[in-house]
């Protein structure tokens, strides 16, 4: 979920000392792009893990060793074309071919580095992915990439670029994972973490991104730690995320103290009141043991007082202990009725939650002049309206009683 929005930000210690990396020119790379992304392929090796890869070979009538080789080949080398398999026998890799085998990599459209070192690519429809180089306290950089979930949103928060742009599809396993690769090229640095708060509401794709979850933990090696999950909220996926058990964090956006407020920013948020969901966080640790996080973006003279912040601390209060608050202030787009909040009511927010003994970091967005910031996520080199495509059938369509 945009959410992403929410995460595609940095906490504000960090994204000050990560000046030492500022790229000072804008530049923009243009690559060939494809028509239309492929949908539902079955025939994709990205995504593959390392067992599946040795069973391929197996049924092309190779070794299985040749299958730890394609997966070396995937995950370590990153090669994007089953022709540049060199150390394949050229008999195998035609085998491949022949049999509809790609590797599933897209050209990136378009990559953008702002004045941050932040950096946005689009695939040739509209997915976008941000890539965040920090320095942590120690001194080492991290490498965050922002991933999109689907193309485009439904879900329309009030707020949102990418959820006013519209919805066309959710986003295959290997779209997902080849957002991190993508990043991993353009920066020639690993990625350190994930995060799942690009364009769409994860919880509205959670089959594809749990598979690329499982991959960039598995085979791309990410820690499961490093790694988050964002959510607005979709009735019965924080359940069911829960009962994969992963030691990655949820990340869950609320942007209001109570449900009445809350409604007027998240259209969505009708069918799933604030009490279902805080109960669902409450159990998300119960059976995870992992505590969830909250997002809240400060919209000024919406949701940004001290009694808003207080009407928060005690909403967390009721449901749990230890809970933490990412605060996020509002990203100026085009078009939208939002003001960003002023320093003074972030701080007494931010100060009025750690009276009331929660803990809350305010993030900095960056790449406010790549348009690739917290809730910015919206393909400008989209010309047509984004619309379900309901040409393929076999595309699971998001909920639609979810929307307002
Ligand atoms: S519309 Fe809402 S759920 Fe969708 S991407 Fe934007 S913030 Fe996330």
């Amino acid at each position: 979920m945009a959410l992403l929005h929410h995460t595609c930000s940095v906490p504000l210690a960090s994204a000050i000392r990560s000046r030492a990396l500022t790229i000072s020119s804008r530049a923009a790379v243009t690559f060939p792009s494809v028509k239309k992304l492929p949908h539902a392929d079955s025939h994709v090796l990205l995504g593959m893990s390392e067992l599946e890869l040795q069973q391929l070979a197996a049924d092309l009538g190779q070794e299985k060793y040749r299958g730890k080789q394609l997966h070396h080949l995937l995950y370590k080398r990153k090669v994007k074309d089953i022709e540049d398999f060199s150390n394949l026998p050229q008999a195998f890799r035609s085998n491949l071919r022949d049999a509809g085998w790609r590797v599933g990599r897209s050209p990136v459209h378009h990559a953008v580095t702002s004045a941050d070192g932040t950096v946005k690519l689009e695939d040739n429809r509209l997915v976008e992915t941000v890539g965040i180089p920090v320095k942590d306290d120690k001194g080492s950089a991290r490498l965050t990439a922002c991933v999109s979930s689907q193309v485009g949103c439904p879900l329309r928060c009030s707020f949102c670029a990418t959820g006013k742009g519209g919805f066309s599809r959710n986003l295959q396993r290997h779209e997902i994972i080849e957002q991190v690769l993508a990043i991993e090229e353009l920066f020639q640095q690993r990625v350190t973490n994930v995060v799942f708060m690009g364009m769409g509401e994860p919880m509205l794709n959670l089959k594809a991104v749990l598979e690329a979850h499982q991959c960039l933990n598995k085979d791309v090696q990410i820690g499961q730690r490093m790694m988050t999950i964002s959510t607005v909220g979709v009735p019965n996926t924080i359940k069911k995320l829960a009962s994969h058990k992963l030691q990655s964090t949820l990340a869950v956006s609320l942007h209001a103290p109570n449900q009445k407020l809350r409604e007027t920013i998240v259209p969505s948020a009708k069918s799933y009141p604030l009490h279902a969901i805080m109960k669902d966080c409450t159990d998300y640790f119960q059976e995870t043991s992992r505590r969830v996080t909250f997002e809240y973006t400060l919209l000024a003279g919406v949701n940004d007082t001290v009694e808003h912040a207080i009407e928060l601390a005690e909403l967390l209060h009721e449901w749990g202990r230890g809970y933490h608050v990412n605060l996020i202030p509002f990203n100026p787009i085009e078009g939208s009725e939002y003001r960003r909040p002023y320093r003074k009511a972030v701080a007494a927010f931010e100060a009025a939650l750690e009276s009331h003994k929660i803990t809350a970091s305010v993030r900095q967005t960056r790449g406010l002049d790549a348009s690739a910031a917290c809730g910015q996520l919206r393909n400008e080199f989209q010309k047509s309206p984004l619309v379900p495509d309901n040409s393929d059938s076999s595309q699971p369509q998001p909920d639609i009683p979810l929307l307002c």
